[in-house]
């Protein structure tokens, strides 16, 4: 099993026929479409990710490649309720099936449970990866329980018994010195 942060770009047929695995475990910063959903916040959380390639034969008894991803990451959505920040866990466990052309693709994709994508050499894992999170984002993300609105200290008598007192090195240092100009 070979680790990366990064999804990298993979041979999808490779993969594949190797059985391979890949498991990452990547910033949120690296995603600016996802960020852009967080309004910028948890660039620092983790997106883990793992992927794994089969080839498994069809009803005809070709083989054909598939790949399973699963990702998890928790993503800091604005809660619709009090419009403050909510963790949201989005879990995916997808698999796809992958064929020669586009218009193959097109044709099988709305006949089959799975999703069909294209074969490529240089597949671009993060970009899936991304695409899958935006569309398993929750429609109306909101906390259980709302938070409680955080009430501002009221100012009372004491608070300016609290302030610091001049120290009297500072007042000395205001007098003047006679005959020191
Ligand atoms: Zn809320």
């Amino acid at each position: 099993m070979s680790e990366f942060q990064r999804p990298p770009k993979i041979d999808v047929r490779q993969a594949g026929q190797a059985s391979q695995q890949l498991v990452g475990h990547d910033l949120l910063l690296n995603y600016e479409r996802l960020l852009s959903e967080t309004q910028g916040l948890g660039s620092q959380n983790t997106l883990n990710w793992s992927v794994r390639g089969e080839l498994r034969p069809d009803q005809a008894g070709l083989p054909q490649v598939w790949l399973h991803l699963s990702v998890h990451v928790s993503l800091p959505l604005t809660c619709q309720r009090c419009l403050g920040p909510v963790d949201v866990p989005v879990q995916i466990e997808r698999a796809f099936r992958f064929v020669e052309t586009e218009a193959q693709a097109e044709l099988e994709d709305d006949a089959s449970p799975e999703d069909v994508l294209v074969l490529s050499q240089d597949f671009d894992l993060a970009g899936l990866i991304e695409d899958e999170l935006l569309m398993d984002l929750p429609v109306v993300p909101r906390h259980e329980t709302c938070p409680m609105p955080v009430k501002l200290m009221a100012m009372d008598a004491g608070f300016e018994e609290a302030l610091p007192k001049p120290s009297p090195f500072a007042v000395l240092a205001g007098l003047k010195v006679p005959g020191k100009h």
